[in-house]
């Protein structure tokens, strides 16, 4: 019942800075579910972008295995890493950094459709009108440039953006955290919808801890490139088993 989507083994992701080599992802192993939102939480510096990051294929990993669907990512043929490139999707902590801001709304939302090549003509403005309705904005705001908008509506555009490729799979890179607290809720209830209507699994790394809770089936705690802990959501708050767990938990106001 509960089938596999992706199964990550023996991760690392290593960066050399200087001679040294920094392991900000370290041998971590863990699987993700159809149709479930991982929580990912841990402390600024604990490796969750990173590990983002590698998982779309942002960042090649050291060494360890990824099974997609079944299959390992490293014997994909090209066209079955085209494939992975467009449903395998991420959204960005920073929606002020992550738009072209030469860019208009309409082709940032199709760039993806674009290089997919999904759809042309009237029916690509179509879609890119329906996706911005999708996500709470007006299709007129495809002619618009991102510094017309608002942090929130700028993370609806990124949201828009990635769904604009038919994606199976988002990693959320705390995509709430550079939003005001008062939008933060309507963009969490937004990306709930999403995956109640299209049957999305996420990713979704966050540093609040409450809110993570709310939208996770299950939570993993990263610290120092490590997994410490993966466990059902209500299961890590009423028995966290690790020290560090307990110590991430108790900080809570
Ligand atoms: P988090 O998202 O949990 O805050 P990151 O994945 O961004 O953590 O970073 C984990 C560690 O990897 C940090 O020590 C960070 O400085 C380092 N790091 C991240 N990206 C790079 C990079 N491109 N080059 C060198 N070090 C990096
Ligand atoms: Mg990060």
């Amino acid at each position: 019942m509960t089938e596999v989507l992706l199964e990550v083994e023996n991760l690392k992701k290593y960066f050399n800075v200087g001679k040294q080599s920094l392991k900000a992802v370290d041998n971590v192993s863990f699987s993700v579910r159809k149709g479930e939102t991982l929580g990912l939480v841990g402390e600024s510096g604990s490796g969750k972008s990173t590990l983002g990051r590698t998982i779309v294929g942002l960042n090649e990993a050291t060494d360890g295995k990824m099974v997609f669907e079944g299959k390992d990512v490293r014997t994909f043929s090209n066209k079955e890493k085209r494939k992975y490139n467009r449903i395998v999707q991420m959204i960005f902590q920073d929606p002020h950094a992550s738009l072209n801001p030469r860019m208009k709304v309409g082709d940032i939302i199709a760039e993806g459709m674009d290089a997919h090549k999904l759809a042309s003509g009237k029916e690509r403005m179509d879609r890119i009108y329906s996706l911005l309705e999708r996500v709470g904005l007006q299709g007129e705001h495809a002619k618009r440039y991102p510094h017309e908008f608002s942090g929130g509506q700028r993370q609806r555009i990124g949201i828009a953006r990635a769904l604009a490729v038919e994606p199976k799979f988002i990693v959320a890179d705390e995509p709430i955290s550079a939003l005001d607290v008062s939008i933060q809720a309507q963009v969490i209830n937004l990306m709930e919808d999403l995956q109640r209507d299209m049957g999305l699994t996420f990713l979704f790394i966050a540093h609040d801890l409450g809110m993570v809770k709310h939208i996770s089936d299950r939570i993993g705690v990263m610290y120092l490139g490590s997994f410490m802990e993966l466990a059902d959501s209500d299961d890590l708050f009423s028995e966290p088993l690790h020290p560090y767990t307990q110590a991430l938990l108790s900080a809570i106001p």
